[in-house]
């Protein structure tokens, strides 16, 4: 049930669908022509960016509200659209026992029952398609993810490099591309096997996340060859960070048995010039890279 309050929010309320309640809902749904526009709106695309506003759109015919945030941990979205407004009611969507996530509407009048009953209809016809939506967008995304490590694979690099040249262009901001490899990877595969390598280069990653910034894009390139895009970041903070990344690596411990064993890494680094190309940025990163492996590896060079 839903509670109304004399507080200005409204309490959260749950629907459970599965798999049978849409025929139901069907059934219930007070205007079967509108319900049949909805949900052939709702078939018109599969990505969720358009389809929650879609949704948001159609319910807008029935029940009024302000706009709407969407919430799923496990696929890594939050969305918000419209105006975040006091009263608000919340549902949390599955189909068996497939979390589709939490949706949220608000307005600025309380909700009434009979509203509320409309939202449950309608978000019985959003289920199938928000479920197709997100099984696409996490196919997306584990196309784009290192298996291994689970950063950004190379195939991403050229796209998300394009975005964020255009955003540092528009802010007038710096960018700077750090490539970072492990030093004498193949020893330590050699020594401590195959298998304490993969944990190496899971500490690694672990390591970067925690010394790098939340907007900062993680790469693994392939093998032990990692690039960081820092945005906002001109060569002088980048050296910083990358002196800090070198240390911190420094002082991984990677358990085998009763044993650990240490590794280090050399980083290049080259800050974004205007109408820099990927290939040409990597390219002097790379360049100060091998420098920094050529002058004794465990260094940072910058292009
Ligand atoms: P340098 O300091 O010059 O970079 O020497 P290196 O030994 O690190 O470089 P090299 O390119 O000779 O060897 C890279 C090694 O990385 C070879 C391979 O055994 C190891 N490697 C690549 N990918 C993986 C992986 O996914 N897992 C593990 N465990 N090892 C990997
Ligand atoms: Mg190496
Ligand atoms: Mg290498």
């Amino acid at each position: 049930m839903a509670i109304s309050t004399d507080q200005m929010t409204m309490e959260l309320k749950k629907i459970k669908a599965s798999i049978g309640n849409e025929g139901l809902a069907l059934e219930q749904f007070s205007d079967p022509i509108n319900h049949q526009r909805l949900i052939s709106a709702l078939q018109t695309t599969i990505n969720l960016d358009e389809l929650l506003p879609i949704f948001s759109a159609e319910l807008s015919n029935s029940v009024a509200h302000s706009g709407f945030t969407f919430e799923h941990d496990e696929v890594g979205v939050n969305i918000q659209h419209g105006q975040r407004t006091n009263h608000t009611c919340e549902y949390t969507l599955a189909i068996e026992n497939t979390s589709l996530g939490k949706m949220t509407f608000m307005r600025r009048q309380r909700f009434s029952e009979g509203e509320l009953k409309l939202i449950e209809n309608h978000l019985s016809a959003l289920l199938y398609p928000l479920r197709n939506t997100l099984l696409y967008l996490q196919a997306v995304q584990s196309a784009h993810t290192d298996p291994l490590t689970g950063v950004l694979n190379r195939s991403t690099l050229q796209s998300v490099f394009q975005k964020e040249m255009a955003l540092s262009k528009r802010h007038h901001a710096d960018l700077t591309l750090l490539m970072l490899d492990i030093d004498s990877f193949k020893k330590v595969n050699d020594t401590y096997g195959h298998v304490m390598g993969d944990k190496a280069l899971i500490a690694l990653t672990q390591c970067i996340k925690e010394t790098a910034r939340e907007s900062d894009h993680i790469f693994r390139l392939g093998g032990e060859e990692f690039a960081i895009l820092l945005s906002s970041t001109d060569l002088e903070g980048a050296n910083l960070l990358a002196e800090r990344l070198r240390k911190a690596v420094q002082n991984i411990d990677i358990q085998q048995a009763e044993k650990s064993f240490n590794f280090t890494v050399s980083i290049g680094l080259a800050q974004q010039q205007a109408e820099d190309t990927l290939e040409a940025i990597m390219h002097r990163a790379d360049r100060a890279l091998y420098e920094a492996k050529k002058t004794g590896r465990n260094r940072v060079v910058s292009a």
